[in-house]
């Protein structure tokens, strides 16, 4: 297709992107990411959402970090209009609500007199939701049935200031201030001096709703020279007012068991996502590195692959040592046949819970597991289950990578083995998300690896693990994998799968490992 299509019309949608927190996008926003032809995303928008865009979507950031604009106001109304006029799906991702300080209203405005057709997305704005992170609700029936929101962006001092300090002074009520940390002496000097009140409570919260979420508190008096002292820098909302005392009380998310630490997840994109979930929930911030990718077979590896699959009703045993090698052997399966009993009478082998919760999503019952979730075992469970494995026919549906010792174990054993190879484990390049970037500059206080593959990709990516970082493994082979490479493992999990891992993060966090 071509880049000018006469015959389509475009269409620019401007989105709310939230402030940050992944779960505080709108169903609508995130329908808008996917559509896209054209993504164009700002400073403020939290760039793992980058993800959902099509891989073939034009990702274009349009900046804005307060002194530094990558692509200046004009230009980002300019290339809306060229985009959409080329007849693509424009999705412009703005921090927060679009129409909150976020200049949503004059792209709109652009695009009308383009004649462009245009859709207004709202967003979670940081002004409500920044203090709710931080405990702090806006209103409380308690305290005031006021809300001011003001920008700090204009300096108060400036004479042709079109903020009039007096009339927000007077304000009743909860005052936001959106911007202009750097200008926190000013305003609030500004505001006592028009009449509010020295003891009045003030806080800030920085990077709300993330993992990386910080704040501060004080009071009119102080504020300005508590944030001095302690360095906190935009972006922050400051909320300044008696609800701010509830923080006390309710303060949920700070509280959280790994809220200020910083996680890195090295699963591969797709399965980072749930244990990524579980991790944020518990309040880590979570820096999603994927090391490897997984590739499915093609051209002569496929063909090999398939006729095994084909045959698979010819086989005593089905022995499956990941999700992923279940997830290629059935979708390959259901290709071939249109009827499960065409996978005959054989038995199914899984390494462990995981394998088998994946075996279950295709309606196979698992026959055998071992008791250790480690692949060379399943021979010893076999031979513990059916004694003589002499002469029977057993397939083993594997990764390219797996280690060999279950082959030699079942060979040794008498088996007659076919070895399946349904995935193999590439290193996954790039960084969409920035994450690699974010680590690079600040560390994390812990690295977790869920196979041998992600600690050698991890290792692949020659990034610096600080002195100071701790590494949680899943399992035994993976622990000797980290140790083989001069890594120290801080935390084994105790069960082999995603929430034991999560279970000895917890540990590491508490300090009691
Ligand atoms: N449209 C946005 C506001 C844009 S103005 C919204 O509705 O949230 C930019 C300012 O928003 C920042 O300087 C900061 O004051 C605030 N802001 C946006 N996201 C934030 C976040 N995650 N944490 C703290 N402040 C944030």
């Amino acid at each position: 297709m071509s880049d000018k299509d006469e015959t389509k019309t475009g269409i620019c949608y401007l989105v709310g992107a939230g402030p940050g927190d992944p779960g505080l996008m709108t169903l609508r926003g995130k329908e808008c990411i996917e559509m896209a032809d054209v993504l164009v995303y700002d400073y403020l928008a939290n760039h793992d959402f980058l993800r959902w865009a099509k891989p073939d979507c034009e990702l274009i950031y349009a900046g804005k970090k307060a002194d530094n604009h990558a692509i200046p106001q004009g230009g980002i109304n300019e290339l809306l209009v060229e985009k959409a006029r080329e007849g693509k799906i424009v999705t412009r991702l703005k921090g927060g609500d679009p129409l909150v300080f976020g200049r949503g209203g004059e792209e709109a405005e652009e695009l009308v007199e383009a004649g462009i057709p245009f859709e207004l997305v709202p967003g979670i704005s940081s002004s409500i939701a920044g203090p709710a992170y931080a405990g702090i609700p806006v209103t409380h029936r308690k305290h005031c049935s006021q809300l001011t929101i003001f920008t700090g962006h204009e300096d108060p001092t400036k004479e042709e200031s079109s903020m009039d300090y007096a009339q927000i002074a007077k304000a009743p009520g909860t005052k936001v201030m959106l911007m202009g940390v750097k200008r926190l002496r000013s305003v609030m000097e500004e505001l006592l001096a028009n009449g509010g009140d020295l003891e009045t409570p003030v806080a800030l919260v920085r990077w709300a709703t993330r993992g990386n979420q910080e704040s501060i508190t004080g009071t009119m008096a102080t504020i300005a020279d508590l944030v001095e002292k302690a360095d906190f820098k935009s972006p922050a909302v400051t909320v300044i007012g008696d609800v701010v005392g509830c923080r006390e009380t309710i303060n949920w998310f700070e509280n959280r068991p790994l809220f200020g630490k910083r996680v890195v997840v090295t699963r591969t994109r797709p399965q980072a996502s749930g244990m990524s979930r579980q991790l944020r929930e518990l309040g880590a911030d979570v820096l999603e590195i994927p090391t490897i990718r997984i590739e499915r077979p093609e051209g002569e590896k496929l063909r090999e692959f398939a006729e095994l699959v084909q045959d698979c009703h010819k086989y005593d045993w089905l022995i499956f040592t990941s999700p992923n090698g279940v997830e290629s052997f059935f979708e390959l399966f259901y290709k071939l046949y249109n009827d499960a009993r065409s996978l005959g009478g054989a038995r199914v082998a899984a390494v462990g819970p995981g394998t088998a919760a994946k075996l279950k999503e295709f309606h196979v019952a698992t026959d055998l597991m071992p008791e250790k979730h480690v692949g060379d075992q399943i021979a010893d469970a076999l031979k513990k289950e059916i004694g003589d494995l002499n002469s029977l026919m057993m397939l083993w549906v594997r990764g390219e990578q797996a280690r060999p010792v279950l082959r030699e174990k079942l060979l040794s054993e008498g088996a007659i083995l076919d070895e399946g190879i349904a995935y193999s484990t590439v290193p996954e390049m790039g960084d969409p998300t920035g994450a690699v970037k974010r680590f690079r500059e600040e560390g994390a206080d812990i690295i977790t690896f869920t196979s041998s593959s992600t600690v050698d990709g991890f290792l692949d990516l020659g990034l610096d693990i600080p002195e100071s970082t701790r590494i949680a493994s899943i399992g035994p082979i993976t622990s000797e994998t980290i140790e083989e490479n001069q890594l120290v493992v801080d935390a084994e999990a105790e069960a082999h799968d995603i929430p034991g891992l999560i279970a000895a993060v917890l540990k590491l966090a508490s300090g009691k490992e």
